[in-house]
């Protein structure tokens, strides 16, 4: 797939780490699988894993948890 941002790079499958900050929690997921541009390394998330990114990010800020590091898990 052609790189929507850049416009001049193909997309590769690979890994990313997303960072997300929301009131006062940030939470930094690692390895979760993305299609990365190979010009600009813009990374895309299909819909289906950013909605799972998105719940967890969720969970942390409810939890109350200031900064929570973690790794994706594809199975949870
Ligand atoms: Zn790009």
């Amino acid at each position: 797939m052609e790189c929507v941002i850049c416009k001049n790079g193909n997309t590769f499958e690979g890994f990313t780490t997303v960072t997300l900050e929301q009131n006062n929690s940030v939470v930094v997921i690692k390895e979760v699988p993305a299609y990365i541009c190979n010009n600009c390394g813009h990374s895309y998330l299909s819909e289906e894993l950013s909605t799972k990114v998105l719940a967890i990010a969720q969970e942390t800020v409810r939890k109350g948890i200031e900064i929570e590091v973690s790794r994706f898990n594809v199975a949870s």
